[in-house]
């Protein structure tokens, strides 16, 4: 097995278990790596990747479709049968119309927190039913867009709730409503990623002076509010942690029930945020790890009285997808070598901006696509674009990496190339799903082409080319 054990949380921490190791060992993690291996080669050798198309990226359709069944599966074992269960995947972490129709096939909704991934989630058929809008800043035109469909929508803030009481007045929507809180837990290694601090800018921090008997109070005013949310976990937040957000959550549902005398939260949304393994290849910690601790810590809300909402994005995704770049030079600066790529900032770009908090394996493959080998190499990873912080990977072990080879950044499949950076007017790469055909080959599929030079143009102003002239 390769290092398949290795427990990283995503916290900065390596976790180490005692006997209750097993559930922890992913036994999925060397099916990915040769189907991983076996897609670079396949992408070469079908012209995906050549000299004048030096980066692409890949989407695993296998691995995408196990992650959804675990996820299924996982919350299924800790919930009576018949509890109601949406997991809406957050589209901001992978926004590509086949993914969240693949996703949809598997039975997973879409949580959409602006106008583009509602729109993104309905190109891919996600149901009204199956789709929850959260955001931050709400228009008065997407709130009553999101009614009129009959979408769970959840407030961020009192003047949001005011905006719903004049839309909802008379509007006999279908629309589950509730109030999303900040149970203030606290943060956790990336400031950036933490949204339970006391400060943070989501939700209704529930620790505030008069903060939770105003939540109280505008559900006893209100009985279309039936849902309550809270989303405490991302990259880099214990599964502890977590988890206490999700009971501060479940306490406050039943306050508001006790005091209204009646069953009038009828479903809690938990939010995402399990966090990714991003240094070796287990898919660490599991949905089933989560969701049994949820189930120890927080008993109640798995007895089948509440409907329940998930909003996982990376942990369903990030394993799952490669950027793979052709190395256009290799060279060397100070002793070190330095293989210069296509991939970078642009597909990149919370690893080169924070390199500490965002760190990738990097894969090298020589020309034909095949695992190079060799002795490692301390060596950088840079990427095309014209500054110098621009590099995939600083001082990383690895067979070296020479002009005509390929180099792989690890677990890109959410938050990485679908969130593509404009800098130095690079271009958007294609995107191409993989699943293993009958005969033992590769069979890819495309999930959006290749951004063109005129698009860039088009895009930046060309229909404008006089405008500031006099
Ligand atoms: C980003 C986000 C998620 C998904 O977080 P992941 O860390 O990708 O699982 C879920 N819910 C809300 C409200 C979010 O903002």
């Amino acid at each position: 097995m390769r290092a398949n054990t290795e427990n990283a949380e995503g916290t900065g921490d390596t976790v180490a278990y005692g006997n209750g190791l097993t559930d922890e060992v992913d036994p999925r993690g060397d099916g990915r790596a040769a189907r991983r291996d076996a897609a670079v080669r396949a992408a070469v050798e079908q012209g995906l990747l050549d000299t004048d198309t030096p980066l692409v990226a890949l989407l695993d359709v296998t691995g995408i479709r196990e992650s959804a069944a675990e996820l299924r599966a996982a919350f299924e074992a800790v919930t009576p049968p018949g509890t109601p269960v949406l997991h809406a995947f957050a589209v901001k972490a992978s926004p590509l119309v086949p993914v969240l129709r693949l996703l949809r096939a598997e039975g997973i909704g879409a949580e959409v927190a602006s106008p583009g991934e509602l729109a993104l989630a309905r190109a891919a058929g996600v149901e009204p039913e199956r789709t929850v809008l959260d955001s931050p800043a709400k228009t008065p035109a997407e709130l009553r867009e999101a009614l009129a469909l009959g979408i769970a929508v959840n407030a961020d803030n009192p003047q949001e709730l005011a905006r719903l009481d004049a839309l909802m007045a008379g509007s006999g929507s279908r629309s589950p409503v509730g109030i999303r809180v900040n149970p203030q837990v606290g943060g956790g290694s990336i400031e950036a990623l933490s949204t339970a601090t006391a400060t943070s800018k989501f939700g209704v921090a529930l620790r505030d002076e008069g903060a939770r008997e105003w939540v109280v109070r505008a559900y006893l005013d209100r009985p279309w509010l039936t849902r309550l949310h809270a989303h405490t976990g991302s990259q880099g937040i214990a599964l502890t942690m977590m988890a206490r957000g999700v009971a501060e959550t479940y306490g406050l549902a039943e306050e508001i029930n006790r005091r209204a005398g009646r069953h009038q939260v009828d479903t809690v949304d938990i939010g995402g945020g399990l966090p990714v393994n991003f240094a070796s290849e287990a898919s660490t910690p599991t949905y089933g790890r989560y969701a049994r601790l949820l189930s120890e810590t927080v008993p109640g809300l798995f007895d089948g009285r509440y409907g329940l909402v998930t909003e996982f994005g990376r942990s369903l995704l990030a394993k799952h997808g490669t950027v793979v770049a052709r190395v256009e030079y290799a060279k060397s600066a100070g002793g070190r070598p330095v293989a210069v790529t296509h991939a970078g900032v642009q597909v990149a770009t919370r690893t080169v901006y924070a390199p500490a908090s965002w760190p990738l394996r990097i894969a090298a493959y020589d020309a034909k696509g095949r695992p190079k080998e060799g002795p490692a190499v301390v060596q950088d990873v840079a990427g095309p674009a014209c500054f110098a912080g621009d590099l995939l990977a600083r001082a990383q072990s690895l067979p070296l990496l020479e002009q005509g080879d390929y180099a792989a950044a690890l677990d890109t499949g959410a938050y990485y190339f679908a969130h593509h950076y404009a800098y130095n007017s690079l271009p958007r790469p294609g995107i191409h799903g993989f699943t293993p055909d009958a005969t033992g080959g590769i069979a890819f599929a495309t999930v959006r082409t290749p951004q063109t030079i005129e698009e860039i143009v088009t895009e930046s102003g060309a229909a404008h080319t006089d405008a500031l002239l006099p």
